[in-house]
Formats: C-alpha cells, structure tokens, sequence
C-alpha cells in the first residue's frame, strides 16, 4: 500500500475541472483495502466502495472482473478475485470505472444516474443536468 497512483489519478483529474464546477473535490472514494491471500485477492472494503459509488455493486464487480481479466466471488462487502493482483491495479481500474460511469462529462460532478432513453443508456449529471451515452 505504498504508492498512491489512485490519488494521483485522480489529483489529474481534478486538474482538469474548471474550478467553480469542481463538486468531485468533496467526493472521493475510500482506498480499497486490498489484501493478497495464497493464490487470491480480497477487496475487504468493497461495500464502502460501492456504498461511495452508489451504483449496482453487481456492476462495479463484473466491470473489475472484465478489466482484470480474473473471475471470482462476491461475498456480502467483500470481493474475492482469482489471481494475485496488485493493489495498484485495483486503484487503477477503480479510477476507470469512475471516470467512465460516474463523473459527469460536462462539469465532472459524480452526482448522476443512468437513465434509459429508447435503446440507449444515458449518464445524466443531476447537478447540470448534461447527458452522455454509456454502455453498461
Ligand atoms: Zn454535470
């Protein structure tokens, strides 16, 4: 747990918020506490994770799943994944799902939510009101 490229990540983007808009700056997720055991790796803090998040946990987790590359299990707040995993990897796929299904892409507010339009899932910012598509 030495190094901070999860911060760091996201101290870049908070660079590119113009500062008025900048709400993401009392938001942030908790560290995953990630802990490597014989041939797996457990997000002990992965309720916290998704509680921050507010989003479908089932989402969060297949998301982590894919961009590892691993299968696992997921147990009430904790997630057990195949592999030994890198705490650092686990940062950096967080930051990925953040960026591409929470912040807002007009003023990077993370207050949105998906809403469907026809076939189309949208990310709507409820601070100024923008939509972008996402594919869940
Ligand atoms: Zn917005």
């Amino acid at each position: 747990m030495a190094d901070f490229d999860y911060e760091s990540l996201l101290d870049r983007a908070r660079d590119n918020i113009p500062q008025e808009l900048s709400s993401s700056e009392r938001w942030k997720l908790p560290e995953p506490d990630v802990m490597i055991e014989g041939s797996q790796t457990i997000i002990r803090n992965f309720g916290d994770i998704i509680d921050m998040m507010d989003r479908d946990g089932n989402h969060v987790y297949h998301f982590l799943q894919n961009e590892l590359g691993t299968s696992g299990s997921r147990e009430d707040r904790r997630v057990l994944l195949k592999g030994r995993i890198p705490p650092k990897r686990i940062r950096e796929k967080l930051g990925n799902y953040v960026k591409t299904f929470i912040l807002c892409g007009q003023c990077n507010a993370p207050d949105t939510r998906f809403i469907k339009e026809d076939r189309t899932t949208l990310l709507k910012c409820q601070a100024c009101g923008a939509t972008r598509p996402v594919r869940l």
